[in-house]
């Protein structure tokens, strides 16, 4: 693959320089041999810094996921000394809506850790994704699968400890979704200690910040500019509206239904009262914090959500992926050299 990508920087940088030494020619009046020559003497336009970077378009995206590859590819990219960290993507397999796939957590953590690994090829390996996640109030509505914290937990400690036996020492762990992020957080002291390597989690979307969203996503600017006028708009931003509906736009238009709200409306759904002893176990932690009065504002923020996502564009999405990637790649490059000079992890300051 390799030698296949500097083969067409090769041949592609030729080209051009001897068009331009070929005008040369004609202006100066020296030989052919003598304008290369004196070219190549001058600069080095095979070394830039542009062609390097061209090459790793020609990387097939399934390289850097662990589970696409066979033992003996894997094996040989560890022993050649090139996979040097592995990103374990987490998610959740919950309710979204009216609009999105259940597993849309699940999708964006796993294209933000591809996409990053990508970037940083052949550096690092995307190990398989964990699909479920901590979802408890989201089980009011029907399609939610969630776990308890302690069984997510031990499955990305037991994920991080199988790479650990294949000597990767770095890792981090990239979440998409937020039930997820403080139980990580919290394990990640006790987990480094007892594993001695460089770890780490991050919830992607902590890349966005809301200066830089209110420049490009409409929810994000009406919010700054005092426009959000219920709590339930004002609150219902982070899950399936205006981001996470342009990011699947973007890079899984599949997972992406159509919807109005008339349609919306009809649907009479409820989501503040009534529910089954079963359901009302998984909500009880949540119902007792949180809510202004103890009023359960579910249904505002659930219409708000809807509402929002209806701003949602493919391009959007492209913005979001790109920051969200750049934010990822930036990480891991930092926590490989920490670990290749013995520093240690987290940085300080
Ligand atoms: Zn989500």
């Amino acid at each position: 693959m390799n030698h296949e990508i500097s083969r067409r920087a090769w041949f592609s940088c030729l080209k051009t320089f001897v068009t331009s030494g070929a005008a040369g020619l004609v202006a100066t009046g020296l030989s052919r041999n003598e304008v290369v020559f004196s070219q190549t003497s001058q600069s080095t336009p095979l070394a830039t810094p542009t062609i390097e970077w061209t090459g790793h378009s020609y990387v097939h995206p399934q390289k850097v996921l662990l589970w696409e590859n066979t033992r003996k590819e894997f094996r040989e990219a560890l022993e050649a000394g090139k996979v040097k960290a592995a990103i374990i993507p987490t998610g959740s397999t919950e309710q979204h809506n009216e609009h999105l796939a259940l597993i849309c957590d699940t999708a964006c953590a796993t294209l933000i850790a591809q996409q990053a690994a990508l970037r940083l090829y052949p550096q690092v390996t995307v190990a398989t994704p964990c699909p479920l996640g901590y979802a408890p109030y989201h089980m009011a509505r029907k399609g939610t699968l969630t776990l308890r914290k302690e069984t997510f937990t031990a499955y990305v400690y037991d994920v991080i400890q199988s790479l650990r036996a294949h000597d990767i020492r770095t890792i981090l762990v990239v979440n998409g979704h937020n039930g997820n992020h403080g139980p990580l957080l919290e394990a990640m002291p006790e987990w480094r200690k007892k594993l001695g390597m460089t770890l780490d989690s991050e919830t992607y979307v902590t890349a966005f910040k809301e200066e830089e969203l209110a420049k490009f996503l409409t929810s994000y600017r009406l919010l700054r500019e005092g426009k959000l006028d219920t709590l339930a708009r004002r609150t219902g931003m982070s899950h399936a509206s205006e981001v996470e509906t342009s990011i699947l736009m973007a890079a899984y238009p599949d997972r992406v239904r159509s919807f109005t709200m008339e349609e919306y409306d009809q649907a009479k759904l409820n989501y503040e009262s009534e529910f089954s002893p079963e359901v009302e176990a998984y909500l009880e932690p949540f119902t007792k914090q949180g809510w202004p009065k103890g009023e359960n504002p579910e249904n505002a923020r659930d219409r708000a959500r809807q509402e929002q996502a209806l701003f949602a564009t493919k391009e959007k999405g492209e913005r979001l992926i790109t920051i969200a990637t750049q934010f990822i790649a930036d990480r891991v490059q930092r926590m490989i050299d920490s670990t290749e000079k013995g520093a240690p992890w987290p940085e300080k300051g």
